[in-house]
């Protein structure tokens, strides 16, 4: 088949590694970036380190409201669909560039296929779920990470075409997991190559509800700034000038302020920490696999599965709270594996390969 998988922001970078690499022994594969992430340490860093393809489209669209982006992108993709006559779309998680594709194909009458299908939050006030129950409705086939995925698409009715096939994130952190770590790829703001600690906890941090005023982030910060260790903290381009401000006006000096890392980076980086801060539903996963404990800053749980023994625990923006979230021990059962066993795109390929075959008979 001809596929062509648009993808625009991060965390869809290291999703298409693991994907792009399984669909190419098989299929012709047509890439569209969409631009959503643009800087170097934000996109073209995961191209390079991950090995994905270089794009064969790049849109080049970012910034703007969430209509004038999905707009943009509905129009640029149109076009390319036009242009190359897919046989399917594919695209990975919840952003804008998911949404603008997944509408774009099927209005043309391109069955998609969507990758980290049925999450939910319940609530409509999350951009991205808007965003997933549209592509999710809109999809010919579902791949769920979750079985709680699966049962949240089954109680949609869309039960006929959803299937778990585990966390395609899950392929790619163990493909770097298994490899030695070059520490020699973090720097600071300045682009002075940072020398990692032997012991430290890892911070991310970007999300709107922890970011949009200086009071959440400085309460996070407080406490990552009193632990007995550094903490790690490659601060996403959004908010980086207030991390920067905030750290120097209260003398936050147990914490290294760094450039967003690559992969490989981020991937050691969790797997070496004491422990890990994040309001990143990725790197909560990743802390998952790594059987590091995480603290997750938000009002809301993202991955269920991930809340079991104390292994990642929500914590509001309060300095206090988080402390006393990350003094608390974790325990872990190692039979208890929500996410799959790390061949996600083997099977989502097997299922799109069975699913072309009855398409052709039909
Ligand atoms: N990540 C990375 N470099 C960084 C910070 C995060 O490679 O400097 C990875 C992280 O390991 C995880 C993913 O980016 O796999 C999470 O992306 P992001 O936080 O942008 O998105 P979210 O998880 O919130 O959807």
């Amino acid at each position: 088949m001809k596929i062509v998988t648009v993808v625009g922001a991060r965390p869809q970078f290291i999703k298409a590694a693991a994907g792009s690499r399984q669909i190419r022994k098989e299929h012709t594969e047509i890439l569209i970036h969409t631009g959503q992430h643009f800087d170097d340490n934000m996109s073209a860093v995961f191209f390079r380190e991950m090995g994905i393809p270089e794009p064969d489209y790049n849109l080049g669209i970012f910034g703007g409201t969430h209509g004038q982006m999905t707009a943009k992108m509905l129009v640029g993709i149109e076009e390319i669909l036009l242009k190359e006559s897919p046989e399917a779309l594919l695209v990975y998680g919840d952003t804008n560039s998911t949404l603008a594709a997944a509408l774009a194909a099927v209005k043309l009458h391109i069955p998609v296929f969507h990758v980290e299908a049925g999450n939910r939050l319940g609530t409509l006030d999350s951009p991205e779920e808007v965003n997933r129950i549209t592509t999710d409705h809109v999809a010919a086939l579902d791949f769920c990470a979750t079985q709680d995925a699966l049962a949240k698409l089954k109680a949609e009715g869309l039960g006929d075409r959803s299937y778990c096939v585990g966390n395609i994130m899950y392929d790619s952190f163990l493909h770097f997991a298994n490899q030695p770590w070059e520490k020699s790829t973090i720097f600071d703001f300045a682009g002075n190559k940072v020398t990692v600690p032997e012991r430290f906890y890892y911070m991310t941090c970007h999300r709107q509800e922890n970011t949009f005023s200086d009071e959440p982030l400085t309460e996070i910060l407080l406490a990552m700034n009193s632990l007995d260790a550094p903490t790690i903290y490659p601060v996403h381009p959004r908010n980086r000038d207030r991390a920067k401000r905030i750290c120097e006006k209260e003398h936050f000096n147990n914490i290294i302020l760094v450039q967003p890392v690559g992969y490989s980076d981020s991937v050691h980086l969790t797997q070496h920490a004491k422990k890990i801060v994040t309001d990143s539903g990725g790197l909560q996963c990743e802390a998952f696999y790594a059987g590091v404990q995480c603290v997750f800053v938000l009002d809301f749980i993202v991955w269920p599965e991930t809340m079991v023994g104390n292994r990642n625990q929500l914590a509001k923006a309060d300095h206090a709270d988080i402390l006393h979230k990350l003094s608390v021990k974790q325990s872990i059962d190692p039979a208890y594996q929500p996410f799959g066993d790390g061949h996600t795109a083997e099977k989502i390929c097997k299922i799109i390969h069975e699913w072309s075959g009855q398409h052709e008979k039909n």
